[in-house]
């Protein structure tokens, strides 16, 4: 398997893990937001699917490049550009390695990163999916040298871990934000939906 046909691989997990966690990331929300971040994310990745069959894209960067349209134009709410700037920088950072070495993922989850924070201005602590991403940027930096796969699983497993960390905290960005005290007790859903994500693409890639 190529790196384009192991990137497609783990877009396709990522779109199965948010169809078989739509519910559960739409609850989440509906505690602390308006109830609507699994159908997003459901609605974002299926549009991704349907365009990476409709254009099938040459390289890695290409196929974040797509998934990073879709998701703008179909996820909507505050995770849409947020997730497809994710992309977008993502793609950006790979551009030119037709077979990315784990130090080049590693850099593309950063770029990554580097947007969320950029467009969110949202830092760790705050009760987003920075919360996830950030400690999986520096486990996947930790872990670079042992190969993509297990690097992922490392990013994976940091991501679980940050999106756990959300549930005591009160949030500072997004609609949760709204809640003051009452968001306390309830992990924050794109910070889950992050780790899903993550999860899924290093078991595509194993
Ligand atoms: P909306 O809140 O517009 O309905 P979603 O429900 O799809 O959008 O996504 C909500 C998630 O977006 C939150 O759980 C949080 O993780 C993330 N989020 C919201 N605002 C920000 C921000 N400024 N920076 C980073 N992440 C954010
Ligand atoms: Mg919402
Ligand atoms: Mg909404």
């Amino acid at each position: 398997m190529d790196a384009t046909e192991k990137t497609l691989e783990a877009v396709r997990a990522m779109a199965a893990a948010m169809e078989e966690r739509r519910v559960e990331l739409t609850q989440l929300d509906a505690a602390i937001g308006d109830g609507d971040h699994g159908t997003n994310m459901h609605r974002g990745f299926r549009a991704a699917l349907e365009r990476l069959q409709a254009s099938p894209p040459g390289t890695p960067s290409e196929v974040l490049k797509a998934v990073s349209m879709a998701l703008v134009s179909r996820v909507g709410g505050a995770a849409g550009p947020l997730y497809g700037t994710a992309f977008l920088r993502a793609s950006s950072a790979l551009s030119g390695r037709e077979e990315p070495s784990a130090a080049d993922v590693a850099a593309a989850l950063e770029a990554a990163l580097a947007g969320v924070k950029q467009r969110g201005r949202a830092e760790v602590g705050d009760k987003t999916m920075v919360d996830a991403l950030e400690p999986a940027v520096r486990a996947a930096r930790q872990a670079e040298g042992k190969g993509v796969a297990a690097m992922l699983r490392a990013a994976a497993e940091a991501a679980g871990e940050g999106a756990e960390a959300t549930v005591p905290l009160t949030a500072r960005k997004g609609r949760a934000s709204y809640l003051g005290a009452r968001a306390a007790g309830h992990k924050d859903p794109g910070a889950a939906s992050t780790a899903y994500l993550l999860a899924a693409a290093a078991r595509a890639v194993e």
